[in-house]
């Protein structure tokens, strides 16, 4: 049987060439993290060649006794992470968890109130030409003009006008904790089902550094590859298996997907076996530290003049939303002097942006992966400097200086060592 590098060597190429990338830069994309080798070999193993349409004891497939085993073991593990009574493992991704919830709690023509995109918001929350956007009525809520939070005085406005069906929390942009207890009565208000999306903050509700939606949400979903570390995928969660489980099982399968992916599932389970973990915790609690400290540095006077600031003034969670509108660089060309100098990073609107969703004004800096990576303290204190630099300095940034600073970073943080692809 060939190898990959004899059988497919262009594709071989891409994935030493992308491990050296990851090895060689400083990954601050918020949504991102590098996973466990465990999790690397569960997800590239046998498991992908079977199907077993169906749950676990209720296949329509034969020969599914092992991968079984495996997804009570990650349906188990995610439940008691997140102390919910009900979950399900199957989304393929966060996305189609996002459908899957929709089509359980809704039906086409229903309306939706979500966060909007431009103030933070998901494409799945009622995007235009999403799914969600098409298929449901929409009614977005934003961020307030002045202090850039959601204001629960004007959310409930909003919902008392459109009285959706779905009022969606979560966020892929917004660096603040939301109040669940808010959003429950608002949505009891109403008559609406709360449906929370913490994708981008599962890692920290797991490590018990950020409040929990599932005490006050009907359905929460989540990615599992961003803070939570584990592989691409998403998965639903419920306070009990009571009124919903049902629904939103038959939502996902047979409503929106086929085969499960049971590397993957196999995988999630890995992960949240290592989410339990106190190292978990540990990496949690470096980063948001790493976050604040990003921000901190980026609210100091000189930044501030150079037109570089924070929306909201500052962090809750593992990512800083850099405000540019004042700057004499916009969002895309940040990102490529960021790029330039070994981080990556990606532009973003911020809420009342004047450019367009190509260019914006912002930037969403996150620290997940390097936290994994092992960065304490003392390196984020180093990566806030070089970003801080390179923004202030703009167009005559030293970028070949930075850039040093950043070889230094990643080689004393080996990634993946001995690994070959
Ligand atoms: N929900 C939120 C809040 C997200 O930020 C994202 C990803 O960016 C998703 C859902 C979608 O996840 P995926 O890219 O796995 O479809």
């Amino acid at each position: 049987d060939a190898t990959l590098a004899q059988l497919d060597p262009e594709i071989a190429a891409v994935l030493d060439g992308e491990l050296t990338r990851q090895r060689d830069t400083l990954e601050m994309i918020a949504s991102e993290n590098f996973v466990p080798r465990a999790v690397l070999q569960a997800q590239g193993s046998v498991l992908t060649n079977k199907y077993a349409e169906g749950y676990p004891g209720r296949r329509y497939y034969g020969g599914c006794e092992q991968v079984d085993i495996a997804e009570n073991l990650a349906i188990d593990r995610a439940k008691s992470l997140f102390g919910a009574g009900y979950a399900n493992v199957q989304p393929h991704s966060g996305a189609t968890a996002n459908a899957a919830v929709l089509h359980a709690l809704a039906t086409p023509g229903d309306t939706i109130l979500g966060l909007s995109l431009a103030h933070g918001g998901h494409l799945t929350h009622g995007m235009k030409i999403n799914f969600s956007g098409k298929l449901y009525q929409v009614a977005a809520y934003g961020v307030d003009e002045q202090t850039h939070r959601i204001e629960y005085e004007a959310l409930r406005a909003a919902a008392l006008e459109a009285r959706p069906k779905v009022i969606i929390a979560g966020w892929s942009a917004y660096p603040r904790h939301l109040d669940f207890a808010a959003f429950r009565s608002i949505a009891d208000e109403v008559g609406a089902y709360l449906w929370t999306d913490m994708a981008h903050f599962a890692g920290l509700v797991a490590a018990d550094l950020h409040p929990s939606p599932v005490p006050d949400s009907d359905v929460v979903s989540t990615t599992v590859h961003k803070t939570l570390g584990g592989p691409r995928s998403g998965l639903l969660l419920a306070r009990d298996s009571e009124p919903l489980g049902k629904k939103l099982n038959s939502a996902v399968f047979p409503g929106q997907q086929g085969g499960p992916l049971m590397h993957v599932i196999a995988a999630k389970a890995v992960a949240l076996k290592v989410a339990a973990g106190e190292e978990f915790r540990d990496r949690q609690a470096r980063t948001l530290s790493g976050a604040r400290l990003i921000a901190e540095r980026l609210l100091e006077p000189k930044v501030r003049e150079a037109g570089v600031s924070v929306v909201t003034g500052g962090t809750d969670v593992h990512l800083v939303l850099v405000d540019l509108r004042d700057s004499a660089l916009d969002g895309q060309q940040a990102e490529d002097l960021l790029h330039d100098a070994g981080i990556t990073v990606n532009r973003n609107a911020v809420p009342f942006d004047p450019r367009p969703p190509r260019v914006t004004s912002g930037l969403r800096i996150g620290t997940p992966a390097l936290a994994t990576r092992g960065f304490g303290d003392a390196e984020f204190t180093e990566v806030a400097d070089i970003i801080a630099t390179a923004l202030t300095d703009g167009a005559g940034a030293d970028v070949e200086g930075l850039r040093a600073r950043v070889d230094r970073l990643t080689a004393a943080f080996p990634l993946y060592p001995g690994l070959q692809q």
